[in-house]
């Protein structure tokens, strides 16, 4: 962590708990995070957004959804706009998460994503990350540094405070793999040094996504360029991302 960027720990729920369940989290967490120092962005389903912005709403954390349409709204069955998360309590959104992306969502779709987070005043966590045959295949940067470009390609330089990166390789994603610490700082690094052709990427915070632990979070975090974390598995239970968020500091 560079000292001048504040770390910010992210957990994904995914596709997991019901507004029910938000709410029982909620009550367990807040306590054990009271004080910490960290910045706090739980991303419940659509579905749980406003009962974790309930529940989280006397701590530091801020709620932020998993995805959002681009279209500002309309005849898009089954999408959700930025306007409604924010009506639900959302202050952002993950954009490009790689499970989306595998489904079909392109850079393009995701710059025009961020796009429309920034022009509802919401903070875009933008996600990138090479495969395990693009880093075998010594890739990885030619190919974060076409995403990285492609991804951000709406954000205007005095926006880039405002946007968080999330340097998630896609084989540490869920595997137990996790990144070391000195291969999420290169690629963090090189990440930075792409965002900065266009943007101020020294106020841009940049995580590290892909099977962090309360056992590994701290070494990954003390990388210089590492700002945080953003969580899936290991933010479902309230201690473990409770510990994970102590590991920044
Ligand atoms: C994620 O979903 O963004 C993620 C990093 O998942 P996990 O921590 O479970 O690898």
């Amino acid at each position: 962590m560079s000292g001048v960027r504040r770390p910010l720990v992210a957990g994904n729920w995914k596709m997991h708990k019901t507004a029910a369940e938000a709410a029982v989290w909620c009550d367990a967490f807040a306590p054990l995070v009271d004080g910490a120092a960290a910045e706090i962005a739980v991303c419940p389903p659509f579905t749980a957004l406003d009962a974790v912005a309930a529940g989280l709403g006397a701590t530091q954390a801020w709620v932020a959804a998993q995805n959002v349409s681009e279209h500002e709204a309309g005849a898009h069955t089954g999408e959700v706009s930025a306007a409604m998360i924010a009506a639900a309590g959302a202050r952002g959104a993950i954009v490009g998460h790689s499970e989306r992306r595998a489904m079909g969502e392109t850079d393009t779709v995701v710059a025009a994503r961020t796009r429309r987070l920034l022009d509802h005043g919401l903070t875009p966590i933008v996600c990138v990350g090479e495969s395990l045959a693009q880093r075998e295949a010594g890739q990885t940067e030619a190919w974060l540094t076409v995403q990285v470009r492609a991804s951000l390609a709406e954000v205007a330089p005095e926006e880039s405070a405002l946007v968080v990166v999330a340097y998630e390789p896609i084989w540490a994603i869920g595997t137990g793999r996790t990144a070391t610490p000195e291969i999420a700082q290169a690629a963090i690094a090189h990440v930075r040094a792409v965002l900065a052709e266009r943007l101020h990427a020294d106020a841009m915070r940049i995580l590290y996504g892909g099977s962090v632990t309360p056992d590994n979070a701290a070494d990954l975090m003390a990388q210089q360029d590492v700002d945080g974390a953003l969580v899936g598995g290991a933010s479902l239970q309230p201690e473990g991302f409770a510990a994970i968020v102590r590991a920044s500091a």
